[in-house]
């Protein structure tokens, strides 16, 4: 059994991650400031008696006994980064700094939930982890993306300069049950529009590509790069290489759904990537994974999940 942290573990993602990590026997203190999470999303475990919940900002120290870290505090989506951009670049920074001082007094190994934005708008596809991206450093998305690559920076000093025990993933878009529903994110707009009979968003004219990865596949290679051989520091890609055009999901979501929404468009917000797809190689070979979920199946689940919610049947 390790005694584990997670901060950001009553986001989305995070709270999946303490799922399985009790799954799994551990013991887990989850450590979150609900700025974008929610006790929702962790309720049902509270009860649980290796479960421990933590109204903590990582942007402050944290004194606490652990051999495992994986640090996933910080909004992940667009709007809710852009609200206080100041704050959000020092969750990633100071909050790095933060857990990495943790995990070097402690000796745990730490794992940092880095991202695709790394890449920027990139001008090579698919991305590879030796591709050092092209970000707008002074743009609205800067405060996510260039926090993001000071805390790849902090990271890989750590290691290098204090020999810590590092971890990085760069994950690629990834959606399923417990997203928040007003978050704008692309498959939870698509989803709640079409539910509500709303017309479906389109920014731009649809033609930009993602690549969606289910929430259970990505959590599933997260805790096999926590478990990975001793000096695999990454950073590794983890997502789904399957590409799709907005309008491809629009259709998909409309389909499964089964409602009558119309489409509509709305200017592309600046500094919007025009393509983004992992080259997942690294992750095979490293750590013998690929997704399973398709996109339908995965959507399915997801579906499933808003309408309860859009029913009251389940909290956001
Ligand atoms: P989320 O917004 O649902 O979760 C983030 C969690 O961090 C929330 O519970 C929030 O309250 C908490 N948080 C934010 N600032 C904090 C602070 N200063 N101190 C403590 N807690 C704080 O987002 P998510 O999709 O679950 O993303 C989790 C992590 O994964 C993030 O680091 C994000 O950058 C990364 N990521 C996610 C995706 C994706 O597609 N979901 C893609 C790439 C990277
Ligand atoms: N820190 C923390 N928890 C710990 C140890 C350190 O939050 O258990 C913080 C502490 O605030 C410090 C930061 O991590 O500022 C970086 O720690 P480090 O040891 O690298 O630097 P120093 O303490 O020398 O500034
Ligand atoms: N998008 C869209 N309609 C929406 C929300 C988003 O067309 O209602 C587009 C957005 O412009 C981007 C893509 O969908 O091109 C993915 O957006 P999201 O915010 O989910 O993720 P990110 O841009 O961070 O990859």
């Amino acid at each position: 059994m390790n005694k584990v942290l997670v901060t950001g573990g009553a986001g989305f993602l995070g709270s999946h991650l303490c799922d399985r990590l009790l799954r799994d026997g551990h013991d887990v203190l989850c450590a979150d400031n609900f700025f974008t999470g929610s006790k929702q999303n962790i309720a049902h475990l509270l009860n649980h008696p290796y479960f421990e919940l933590m109204r903590h900002d990582v942007t402050f120290p944290l004194y606490v006994e652990v051999n495992r870290i994986f640090n996933f505090a910080c909004p992940a989506s667009p709007v809710h980064y852009q609200h206080d951009p100041v704050q959000t670049t020092k969750t990633s920074v100071h909050g790095a700094i933060n857990m990495l001082g943790l995990a070097k007094r402690t000796h745990a190994r730490i794992l940092q939930a880095s991202t695709s934005e790394v890449y920027g708008d990139p001008e090579v596809h698919p991305q590879r982890e030796e591709y050092w991206g092209r970000v707008n450093p002074i743009g609205f998305r800067s405060c996510y993306d260039e926090g993001k690559r000071c805390a790849e920076t902090l990271f890989f000093d750590y290691h290098r300069q204090h020999n810590l025990d590092i971890k990085v993933v760069r994950i690629f878009n990834t959606y399923g049950p417990r997203m928040h529903p007003n978050d704008g994110r692309v498959v939870s707009n698509f989803i709640v529009q079409a539910l509500r009979g709303e017309d479906i968003t389109i920014y731009g004219d649809g033609s930009q590509t993602r690549s969606f990865c289910y929430v259970d596949d990505l959590i599933e290679v997260i805790v096999r790069m926590m478990d990975s051989e001793a000096g695999f520091t990454g950073p590794v890609n983890i997502g789904n290489p399957v590409e799709h055009t907005m309008l491809q999901l629009a259709e998909r979501v409309i389909q499964l759904v089964g409602g009558h929404s119309k489409l509509v468009f709305r200017p592309l917000p600046s500094d919007d990537p025009r393509q983004r797809q992992p080259d997942i190689s690294l992750a095979k070979e490293k750590l013998g994974w690929e997704p399973r979920v398709s996109l339908d199946d995965g959507l399915r689940e997801t579906i499933a999940y808003f309408r309860k919610l859009l029913k009251g049947e389940v909290a956001a």
